[in-house]
């Protein structure tokens, strides 16, 4: 037993040290990513329920590594905000974003919004206000196209605070939708306190719509919350046709997910939704 408890410890000490020689290399490699421009944002488009008309888009980071190809956020958006990386990182992707927004809408004569994720740690900052100002400014977006999402995790550790960051953010005119909605604490709490425009309903409430009746309660009760907050709606990961059915019928506003398209680099995204308006 001594000798099979020598072994374990051995076993988990040189996994831990992978694992940490992997951060650590990942790491040295974002930071590179970061100078050497390998970030990039894709786009994945959200629809009007009733007209099935595109509305926004929503801007997902993407790290195109020269090496290992397409890193999705999961592996690099956690470590940035670990390694303090996240300010630099959310300010590439949101100025990347607008630009593209921008020239979107200058050459399109129906305007759509753009819907960022802003992190935790980026609304920590005093000057976060000042320095999207500066990226609208320099990318020539209108404030009212630009919606940031934000979770209940951007309240927990300082809600007034918070709540300051997000009233001048409002100010300039930008938007502010609450991701993920109902899968953090105090939900319905902050819900009265937010200057919110806009509620998100989460995947995991979206997969069982249509099988269980506990998820369509929820998808129906957020709903109407949601309205009679006088916000807007809308339901994101809907794969199948069956759940825009329901969500349509259950008065959802907008949605997004892999039924309609997945997110896609800003070239595809022209190319699939642009492309037959020009002649
Ligand atoms: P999120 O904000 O909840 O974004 C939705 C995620 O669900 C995206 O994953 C999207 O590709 C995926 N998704 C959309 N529709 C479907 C569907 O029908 N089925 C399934 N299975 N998945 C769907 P992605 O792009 O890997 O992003 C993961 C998370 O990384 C995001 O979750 C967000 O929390 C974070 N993230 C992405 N980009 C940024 C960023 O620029 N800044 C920050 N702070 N976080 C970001
Ligand atoms: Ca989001
Ligand atoms: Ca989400
Ligand atoms: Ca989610």
């Amino acid at each position: 037993a001594k000798k099979a408890g020598g072994n374990t410890f051995h076993f988990y000490n040189r996994l831990m040290n992978q694992d940490t020689l992997a951060k650590i290399q990942l790491e040295s490699e974002l930071r590179s990513a970061i100078q050497q421009d390998q970030l990039t944002v894709y786009y994945q488009p959200q629809f009007d329920l009733k007209t099935r008309k595109l509305v926004g888009v929503e801007a997902l980071a993407r790290w195109i590594h020269p090496e290992k190809g397409l890193i999705p956020p999961c592996t690099f958006i956690p470590l940035a905000e670990e390694k303090g990386l996240i300010h630099q990182v959310g300010s590439i992707i949101l100025t990347k974003a607008c630009q593209q927004m921008a020239q979107w809408n200058g050459e399109r004569e129906a305007q759509i919004a753009l819907a960022v994720n802003l992190s935790a740690k980026q609304l920590n900052t005093p000057e976060l206000a000042g320095s999207i100002s500066d990226i609208l400014h320099t990318t020539g977006l209108n404030a009212q196209h630009l919606e940031l999402e934000i979770t209940e995790s951007c309240v927990l550790s300082d809600p007034e605070d918070a709540i300051h960051k997000l009233e001048q953010l409002k100010a300039l005119g930008i938007r502010l939708a609450m991701d993920d909605f109902g899968t953090g604490y105090s939900s319905l709490a902050y819900l009265k306190k937010l200057p919110l425009d806009k509620l998100k309903i989460d995947k995991s409430f979206v997969d069982g719509l249509e099988i269980n009746p506990e998820d369509a309660a929820i998808c129906q009760a957020v709903i109407a919350l949601g309205h009679s907050l006088n916000l807007t709606v809308i339901a994101e990961g809907l794969e199948h046709e069956v759940q825009a059915t329901i969500l349509a019928e259950q008065g959802c506003d907008q949605a997004q997910g892999y039924f309609f398209a997945k997110p896609i680099s800003a070239e595809n995204f022209a190319r699939c939704y642009f492309k037959k308006e020009r002649k």
